[in-house]
């Protein structure tokens, strides 16, 4: 065993620890539902991203199990080798239909996807605008491209056309693709497309969108992009399977030779396994139902109309979300942990999130309120923040 290694871990953990920056997992014990069970206790769960509730619907769960009992548990190969069923062609088929594109690909995760997509199509004589708050795997797939990286400011418009502008006319570049969050999941705010869009035109730049918070909950169910009506216009239309989805898994929507270039060309899709059968049977039918109905998707804007409502009644800082995320701006970062601490004692499973993710001095406690949680449970969630909020001075 290598001294090196064990000396560079044990003195990376060390520092962590006495930091109070390493993070102890606690596993949860049974489905992440509205309540979920830790250690044998009972909480409110207002950190999941099943937004619809859908990881746990019943009727999912089945279509799975008969899944299983006709494919088996793997795919047993790459998409490329004989890993395509039946049930891959027909969820990329539905996954055309939710998003209005000519043609979709699965890949295994939402970070997965976008190391596939960015680096298929951009390379070194490339540049890519990058929303400053992009997600981290936008960032990591941006960097595995080894296109120049042009970071503007968060929705910044005219950081952003002058940069468009600048990397344009510099004739340095082959092609510049501008690349952002559809929601940005620690505000809950939405990305600017309309004016996205019309700076992409100006510039020729391509459109690249990751709606990884928006499938399911804005645009009706449909995404940020069908809520602006700019189907037509993005090129990548970047989604995950895991979030309001409730399963696994990401995709790309577009045109049909973007997707024909994808399946020849996008690594995870050429060398890694395909999605397992239970999995797509379960997504496919989880994308009808948000195609089919409104239901789950207003009950979810309507808890969290409501959880916002309690929370700025009783004087929190909640910050300027545009979508049901809620987050609980506290500021100092021991403060924040101590207040997420607190409220997991209080029967609140509800986590914080601090420096390096969210600005030093922007600690918060970030809300998920979700289809599947009752008014009771978002009371009770309500009440044990005035509790916690008054036993440290963060409300009146
Ligand atoms: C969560 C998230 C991902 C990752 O999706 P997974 O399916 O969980 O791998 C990618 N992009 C964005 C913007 C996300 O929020």
């Amino acid at each position: 065993m290598s001294h090196v290694l064990n000396n560079f871990l044990s003195e990376n953990l060390n520092e962590l620890k006495s930091q109070g920056l390493y993070n102890e997992i606690e596993p949860v014990d049974g489905p992440n539902g509205a309540k979920i069970s830790v250690k044998g206790s009972e909480l409110i769960n207002l950190s999941s991203n099943n937004y619809l509730g859908l990881a746990t619907n019943p009727e999912l769960k089945q279509i799975a199990k008969e899944a299983v009992d006709k494919y088996g548990v793997g795919a047993g190969a790459v998409r490329t080798i004989n890993g395509t069923l039946d049930l891959h062609v027909k969820l990329e088929q539905k996954l055309a239909e939710f998003k209005g594109t000519e043609a979709a690909i699965s890949y295994q995760s939402g970070f997965n996807c976008n190391m596939a997509a960015i680096s298929a199509v951009m390379d070194k004589n490339d540049a890519i605008l990058s929303d400053q708050l992009n997600h981290a795997s936008i960032i990591d797939g941006c960097r595995l491209s080894r296109a120049k990286i042009i970071a503007f400011n968060h929705s910044d418009m005219d950081d952003l056309r002058a940069k468009a502008k600048a990397a344009t006319e510099s004739g340095q570049y082959n092609k510049v693709m501008v690349i952002t969050d559809g929601v940005f999941s620690m505000d809950g705010d939405i990305a600017k497309l309309p004016e996205i869009v019309a700076i992409a035109k100006e510039f020729d730049l391509i459109t690249y969108v990751d709606d990884a918070h928006g499938s399911g909950v804005t645009g009706k169910g449909k995404g940020t992009v069908k809520q602006f009506g700019l189907e037509k216009e993005i090129d990548f239309q970047i989604g995950t399977l895991s979030k309001a989805i409730g399963v696994v898994g990401g995709y790309v929507a577009g045109k049909q030779d973007l997707i024909d270039w994808l399946k020849v060309r996008s690594r995870p899709f050429l060398f890694s396994t395909a999605l397992p059968p239970g999995d797509v049977a379960a997504i496919t039918a989880a994308v009808q139902i948000i195609i089919d109905s409104t239901e789950l998707h207003d009950k979810l804007w309507d808890n969290g109309d409501y959880l916002k409502a309690g929370l700025a009644k009783l004087g929190f800082d909640i910050g300027a979300s545009e979508t049901p995320i809620t987050p609980c701006i506290i500021g100092d970062e021991k403060l924040t942990q101590t207040f997420s601490k607190r409220l997991f004692e209080e029967g609140v499973y509800a986590k914080s999130i601090v420096f390096p993710t969210v600005p030093k001095g922007a600690g918060r406690v970030r809300n998920m309120p979700t289809a599947a949680h009752t008014k009771e449970m978002l009371d009770e969630a309500i009440a044990a923040y005035e509790k916690v909020g008054k036993e440290l001075g963060v409300i009146k």
